[in-house]
């Protein structure tokens, strides 16, 4: 996941999409704009990973829903904070850990949203613990 800024004169080749810590991976590209949850979409690709889990190796086979289920967490701004650092330490453990490259693809998402927009999901945990009102994507959510 990388933001607009870095990516408008970006040549499509492995090594420049490798520097900024992204991937070719099978030239797809997902352009999001302004009014996309980026929260909601990042944990929308975590569900869709543990749902493909083959279950065959435990980071992923474990990881894969952990990552998911506190993904979900984050996009209400129910999380703790400190889950953030602990989310993204799991991603390192994952990644780099499975047999397939599935175990990479879950984890990089997380990895790449925490990179460039980690201050959205910070302000909406503290949006959810003030009692504010905070946007996801086009909808405003009253914080329980
Ligand atoms: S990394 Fe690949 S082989 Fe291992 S559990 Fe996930 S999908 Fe299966």
């Amino acid at each position: 996941m990388i933001p607009a800024e870095q990516c408008e004169d970006l040549p499509m080749d492995f090594d420049a999409l490798r520097n900024l810590k992204s991937g070719l991976g099978t030239a797809a590209v997902i352009v999001m704009d302004k009014d996309t949850d980026l929260v909601r979409a990042i944990a929308r690709l975590s569900y869709f990973y543990k749902h493909e889990s083959c279950g065959q190796c435990t980071p992923c086979r474990e990881g894969t829903g952990w990552m998911w289920r506190v993904m979900e967490r984050m996009v209400t701004g129910e999380a703790d904070p400190k889950e953030i650092d602990t989310l993204l330490d799991v991603t390192t453990q994952v990644e780099g850990h499975t047999i397939c490259a599935l175990g990479d693809a879950a984890a990089w998402p997380i990895q790449g949203l925490f990179r460039h927009f980690r201050h959205e999901v910070e302000e909406r945990i503290a949006s959810y613990r003030s009692g504010r009102l905070h946007v996801q994507g086009a909808k405003l959510i009253a914080a329980e």
